[in-house]
């Protein structure tokens, strides 16, 4: 089954039938722009598709038979990976019913074809990627989607866990990120204490817009102490309540708007 339940099917010409080699994952696009690219995409000079757009309110367009047919959205990468156009602009974050959205089609791809729940940041992994990745080989787009909806793609796949039903939800521990904050500041530049649980509260800030993407590395280091401290801020916290150490009502409040759960 290459249609997906509940996305409008609009076939276009700008398809190579029966083309694909693999399928890797999916790899996430903006349009930088705002309406249907249907017209665009079924005019053969535009040389461009999609498998998929998700339009600011949450409803799917479908283009092709995904997973035999590939859409021409990332030059070399359209072999192996499906392709999901975003609307609207890469500074701006994907709407909640753009991530639902999206979470619906990589959890059909997770059925349908095994896609891994994975972020990766690559153009050979299995998983979910993006398509500035893939360089010049992948028609040079390095600012696709932006970093702002690259980092919404951890927030996608709990929410497409979640809808498969799986029981793999991320929960992160206050002990251990306090602990992180507390450790990597002072020591080396890039030392982890507790990497896979710092990089997801750094992936939330991330997507928060308090922390720039270069920093997003495992280290809970001094410019995500500062970056913690700014998102205790807009929360409403001052004072030493704002000092950048997670406490559990803020990261438990993080969580629930990043797909992660808080355990002691
Ligand atoms: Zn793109």
């Amino acid at each position: 089954m290459a249609r997906m339940p509940g996305a409008t099917y609009r076939s276009v010409v700008n398809v190579h039938r029966d083309g694909v080699l693999e399928r890797r994952g999916l790899v996430l696009h903006v349009q930088d722009d705002t309406g249907s690219p249907y017209g665009w995409f079924n005019t053969p000079s535009s040389r461009a598709s999609s498998d998929f757009w998700v339009r600011l309110d949450g409803r799917i367009e479908q283009y092709c038979e995904t997973g035999v047919d590939y859409a021409w959205a990332q030059g070399a990468g359209n072999p192996y990976y499906a392709s999901v156009e975003t609307e609207g602009h890469p500074d701006t974050p994907l709407t909640p019913e753009q991530v639902e959205a999206v979470a619906h089609i990589y959890a059909w791809g997770h059925s349908q074809f095994g896609w891994p729940l994975a972020v990766v940041n690559s153009a050979t992994a299995h998983g979910f990627t993006y398509h500035g990745v893939g360089a010049a080989a992948w028609g040079n787009h390095t600012g696709c989607p932006g970093d702002v909806r690259k980092a919404q793609r951890t927030a996608i796949l709990a929410r497409a866990s979640a809808i498969l039903g799986l029981s793999t939800k991320v929960s992160v521990s206050l002990a251990h990120v306090v602990d992180a904050a507390r450790r990597d500041p002072a020591a080396a530049q890039g030392h982890t204490t507790h990497r896979a649980e710092a990089l997801v509260v750094e992936q939330a800030l991330g997507a928060e817009g308090v922390l720039s993407p270069q920093w997003i590395d495992g280290s809970f280091g001094s410019r995500t102490v500062t970056a913690y401290a700014a998102l205790q801020r807009r929360y409403g916290y001052t004072g030493d309540d704002a000092d950048g150490i997670p406490g559990h009502s803020s990261l438990s409040r993080l969580g629930a708007a990043h797909g992660f759960t808080v355990t002691a």
